[in-house]
């Protein structure tokens, strides 16, 4: 379905950007990974679904290396016609001992980085007469839970991202939609059940079920799988007049 597009999706070293990578990969596309660690893994992953894999190692909250990535890409493979921004962190704590700089990282990563890579890819895109931008934003752009302050505010500002985005480009083929997962077990959910069980004294079996019984109704994780799908169907044609949605994978979580 994808055969001879490029989807460069950020944050692809692991985790839900790695599954969704390998979702549009199974139908064709060429991909650009990005991300910190190993990257030889993750490229081999991708490689194996018979695609062309590139990677850049941008550090997403830096402008300067989100635009040196675009140009990677361009120059690598054309152009970029599926954008999928979902590099992101995660910190939790507070607001009155929220670090300032925790804030700031956040606030770049997880928003900024998104519109400045789309702003970027746009362009080309409209020439083209097609692209997709899929903001990976979360069940946090929905609600909010405590603690999570600048995630939830990114996330938000993710959520009105999208939309803006979506409506500036309704009258072309262009697209923007936003996916909004709940717990998905990857290393930055881990962390938070590490914590859990180191606080509370409990096993971590113990800590992933409190936490999901905590939030989701389903008790299950979604998985990086399920997500990759949803991305494939925002890129499917079927998809092509869906615009400015926020869509939820959560397990009942925001229909609390
Ligand atoms: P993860 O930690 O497994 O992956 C994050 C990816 O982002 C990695 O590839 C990492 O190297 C990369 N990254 C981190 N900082 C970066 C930077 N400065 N520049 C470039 N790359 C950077 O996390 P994940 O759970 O797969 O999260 C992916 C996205 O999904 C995030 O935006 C996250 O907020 C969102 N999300 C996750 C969950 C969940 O439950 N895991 C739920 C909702 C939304």
């Amino acid at each position: 379905m994808l055969k001879g597009k490029t989807a460069l999706v950020t944050g692809s070293t692991s985790g839900i950007g790695l599954g969704i990578a390998k979702a549009l990969a199974a139908q064709g596309a060429n991909i650009v990974l990005n991300g910190f660690g190993d990257v030889e893994g993750p490229k081999a992953e991708v490689a194996a679904l018979g695609v062309k894999v590139g990677y850049h190692g941008a550090d997403m909250s830096k402008p300067a290396e989100i635009e040196a990535m675009m140009q990677y890409a361009a120059q690598t493979f054309g152009r970029t016609d599926i954008l999928v921004n979902n590099a992101g962190i995660q910190h939790v704590a507070p607001v009155e001992d929220f670090p300032p700089e925790k804030w700031d990282a956040i606030l770049a990563i997880n928003l900024s980085s998104a519109f400045h890579a789309s702003r970027l890819a746009i362009p080309a895109m409209k020439s083209a007469g097609w692209g997709r931008i899929i903001n990976v934003a979360s069940v946090h752009g929905l609600v909010a839970s405590a603690q999570k302050s600048a995630y939830v505010a990114a996330k938000h500002g993710l959520v009105g991202l999208t939309k803006v985005t979506a409506l500036e480009l309704a009258t072309t083929g262009v697209t923007c939609n936003a996916i909004c997962p709940g717990w998905v077990l990857t290393p930055l959910v881990q962390k938070q059940v590490d914590a859990k069980a180191a606080a509370l004294g409990i096993s971590n079996e113990e800590a992933k079920k409190q936490l999901l019984a905590e939030k989701e109704p389903s008790l299950q994780f979604t998985t990086p799988e399920e997500l990759g799908q949803l991305a494939v169907f925002f890129c499917s044609d079927a998809g092509k007049n869906v615009r400015g949605v926020a869509w939820n994978m959560d397990g009942g979580w925001a229909a609390q």
